[in-house]
């Protein structure tokens, strides 16, 4: 797979020391620590010695003070090494952005470093049942104690990542705003809230997934969860959420996004390369004419077709991460849904391509291709759906109108 001609040397190198790193564990390990429903500990924390894991976030908070380009660079060469990491999209993607842009000087020294360095990992919980798709419509609320200041969660989260494993969940609420004279004012704000793991009344369910990774995921309910005025990320009062006149929450939501989805095609485009890349091999190899099987264009060129898609999925992401690295949120929006959905269907695409190549061995757990098909779909359903952006690209993009 060629280096994209646009990377500095340092990215070039990092691409390369990780994707060393994944050779060294490689599709094995993944697939033995799934099959012994463990972790990725081991690499997660040699990744984290390497100082690979908190590449994005600030140096002064521990971090090595790169950006998202260089977190995507160490996920998607995981992911080519057949090692995907799916909390390295949570922890220090959203979680870490969102905090080390809007975090209180507090919360930034209380989370970051242990992001950075590995030894404390934050889920995030956005998606709720009743909801879905529909972020505005979420229920989840938070209200405060006048008594003692304390916020008071109450809601219901679905298929959120890792929960079990992170020291705290970034929790997406909604709180009545209040004026600048302190009075209620009715309107529904976001905000977000870090709940710790083990927070009384916070309570999680795993979900029974098709699929086979190391990471779970869980429904969350959150019963009369009482946390500090701290816990709200930016501010311990609502009125921190109506700061410089804008939805505060809202900008804390929309910092977390980009790279959310650049690191979603991060994780799609490592998994369609580890694909390919098992595909190429057998049809260089398997022989059952007079030539291998990747001599017939009907094997060769859908792999080409594969290898294709996912360079330009490639390009469109380096493209939103450098427009999100130098400051362009609004420019990087719309790079960052498109290659989200160029990688997710490139994903889609070539696991099942590559499950073809092997014929009944694509089938076989030896080969381990099958139990992708499912995993790749997660790249097309999530964070937010192949509709959803097409959704984006008509209206913002296209100027199209809402059929919603
Ligand atoms: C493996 C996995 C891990 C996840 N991890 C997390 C996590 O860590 N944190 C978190 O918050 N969430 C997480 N999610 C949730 C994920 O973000 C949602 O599944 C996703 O946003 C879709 O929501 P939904 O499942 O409710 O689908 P729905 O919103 O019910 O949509 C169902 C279908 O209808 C389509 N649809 C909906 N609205 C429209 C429309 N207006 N126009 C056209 N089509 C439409 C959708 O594209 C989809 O195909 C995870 C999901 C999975 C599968």
């Amino acid at each position: 797979m060629s280096t994209p001609v646009i990377e500095t040397e340092e990215q070039q190198a990092l691409r390369a020391a990780v994707a060393a790193l994944g050779k060294r564990y490689g599709r094995e390990y993944f697939t033995r620590v799934v099959a012994e429903g463990k972790h990725t500990d081991d690499l997660w924390a040699e990744a984290a010695k390497l100082g690979y894991l908190g590449v994005n976030l600030p140096e002064e908070y521990g971090g090595g003070g790169g950006g998202i380009t260089e977190l995507a660079i160490v996920l998607e060469e995981l992911g080519a090494a057949g090692c995907p990491l799916l909390m390295l999209v949570v922890s220090p993607a959203i979680c870490g952005t969102v905090i080390a842009r809007f975090g209180t000087e507090e919360q930034k020294r209380q989370w970051l470093p242990g992001l950075a360095d590995g030894s404390r990992k934050m889920a995030f919980g956005i998606t709720e049942p009743d909801a879905g798709s529909n972020s505005h419509r979420i229920t989840t609320t938070a209200r405060r104690d006048p008594e003692t200041g304390d916020w008071i969660l109450n809601g219901r989260k679905v298929f959120i990542s890792g929960v079990d494993i992170a020291d705290a969940t970034l929790i997406v609420g909604r709180t009545e705003a209040v004026s600048d004279k302190g009075a209620r004012t009715g309107r529904l704000k976001p905000c977000l809230f870090i709940v710790p793991r083990d927070a009384p009344g916070f309570s999680r369910t795993p979900i029974t997934m098709e699929l086979a990774a190391p990471e779970k995921q869980f429904e969350l309910v959150l019963d009369d969860v009482r946390l500090p005025a701290d816990a709200l990320v930016g501010g311990g009062t609502s009125h921190a959420l109506d700061s410089g006149g804008e939805d505060t929450g809202l900008l804390q939501l929309f910092a977390g996004l980009n790279p959310e989805r650049i690191m979603t095609a991060a994780f799609a485009l490592g998994m369609a390369r580890y694909a390919l890349g098992r595909a190429v091999e057998y049809a260089r190899d398997r022989q059952v004419w007079k030539v291998p099987v990747g001599a017939h264009q009907a094997i060769a060129h859908p792999l080409a077709q594969c290898h294709i898609d996912i360079e330009l999925a490639r390009l469109m992401m380096h493209k939103a991460a450098h427009l999100y690295d130098s400051g362009d949120d609004m420019g990087a929006g719309e790079a960052a849904n498109m290659a989200k959905y160029a990688a997710g269907e490139a994903a889609v695409k070539t696991v099942d391509q590559a499950v073809h190549t092997l014929g009944g061995n694509g089938l076989t757990a030896e080969y381990g291709l099958a139990s992708m098909i499912t995993a790749a779909r997660v790249a097309r359903i999530a964070p937010v759906s192949r509709e959803m952006i097409l959704n984006f690209v008509s209206h913002q993009s296209l100027g199209l109108p809402k059929s919603y």
